[in-house]
């Protein structure tokens, strides 16, 4: 049987996933579903670094990613739904791959720096300050060729290819050198104008808003903020209700005949607004719809997490034994 190449990519379970995450990464999870054995990781162990003090927000949030996921059309049965505390290996991986990365490689990582100067610097876990590394560990575990994220991951990416490589060079060649792969919108800006949408930052419309929700989201939604009525000419450019407009407005003409009316100062915000959240909706009912299904089927969703997490596990273990026995971790007595 020929072997399909394989991703590992994930999210961490720290509240329900939002638009951002679905033109960041999840389109091209569903799309590559085809070519790719994929394994869905949900990252709690990794969630702890900087949400170790509302483990009943994690527990939540296991079930609610995964409801995303079925929602969206990740399929369980062909692919791997994997929980990440249930594989230690994980956990043992991240350790000694620690091993390979200097205290001042970590502090090069741009992402890692932004989330730092984000948290209170007393209140930052040695578990959040390596998280990247734990992610490195993540990837290689199923000795991954390709990694679907948001932008904001990519430097993580780039330091598992470093470590791939110098374990292969150290050691043995027994890892992978994975690409990342970034979506259509590498990073979806907030509702509140600000760079990106996050769960953490409150501006968020979620995958599981229902339609009221969403159309008072988008009427508060930032705009052109030198535009004080409708018939003064305004800015498309940056502005977030042109930005989602062009993530979702399928309607090609129409959107440009908006865009032509809202320069010349011809329409006013809150036709723009209203289209926008039609077009938001249309996108999300059939997700909404499936989300349903699963919510009523619960048995699903755990055997989804289950049998592709007893199936990732087995995978895991025979990737640390061959990690141990070509460091040398072995038969010391
Ligand atoms: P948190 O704020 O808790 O870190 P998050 O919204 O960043 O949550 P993650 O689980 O860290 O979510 O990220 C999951 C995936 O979604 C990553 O690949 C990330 O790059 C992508 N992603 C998250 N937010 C966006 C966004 N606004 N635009 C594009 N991609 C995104
Ligand atoms: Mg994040």
């Amino acid at each position: 049987m020929e072997q399909k190449p394989r991703i590992l990519t994930g999210m961490r379970p720290t509240g329900p996933l939002h638009l951002g995450h679905y033109v960041g990464a999840l389109e091209n999870w569903i799309t590559l579903q085809e070519k790719y054995a994929c394994y869905f990781l949900i990252a709690d162990y990794q969630a702890l670094g900087d949400y170790s003090d509302d483990i009943p927000r994690i527990r939540q949030s296991v079930i609610d990613v995964t409801l995303d996921w079925l929602a969206v059309g990740l399929n369980p049965n062909d692919h791997k739904f994997v929980i990440q505390s249930y594989i230690p290996e994980h956990a043992e991986l991240a350790m000694l791959l620690g091993t390979l990365v200097t205290l001042p490689r970590l502090h090069r990582n741009p992402t890692l720096k932004g989330e730092m100067d984000q948290q209170k610097a007393s209140d930052i876990t040695v578990a959040f300050y390596t998280y990247p590394v734990s992610q490195v560990a993540d990837i290689l575990l199923p000795k991954a060729h390709l990694v679907p994220v948001g932008e904001d991951q990519m430097p993580h990416i780039e330091l598992t290819r470093e470590v791939a490589r110098k374990f292969n060079r150290t050691y043995e060649d027994i890892f992978p050198e994975p690409k990342g792969l970034v979506g259509r919108i590498p990073r979806l800006v907030g509702i509140d104008g600000q760079a990106k949408m996050s769960k953490s930052l409150d501006n968020a419309i979620y995958l599981s808003d229902d339609k009221e929700t969403v159309n008072q989201k988008v009427r508060r939604m930032f705009t052109d903020p030198t535009r004080l009525r409708a018939t003064d000419p305004g800015h498309v450019e940056n502005n977030p209700v042109f930005m989602y407009h062009d993530a979702f407005n399928t309607d090609h003409a129409q959107l440009e005949d908006l865009k032509t009316r809202y320069r010349a100062g011809r329409v006013g915000d809150v036709e723009v607004k209203n289209i926008l959240a039609e077009h938001l909706n249309n996108f999300l009912d059939p997700i909404r719809e499936k989300r349903h299904y699963y919510e009523k089927n619960p048995s699903l969703v755990r055997d989804a997490l289950l049998q592709g997490t007893n199936h990732a596990k087995i995978l895991a273990e025979e990737t640390m034994r061959e990690v141990r026995e070509s460091m040398g971790i072995k038969q010391y007595v």
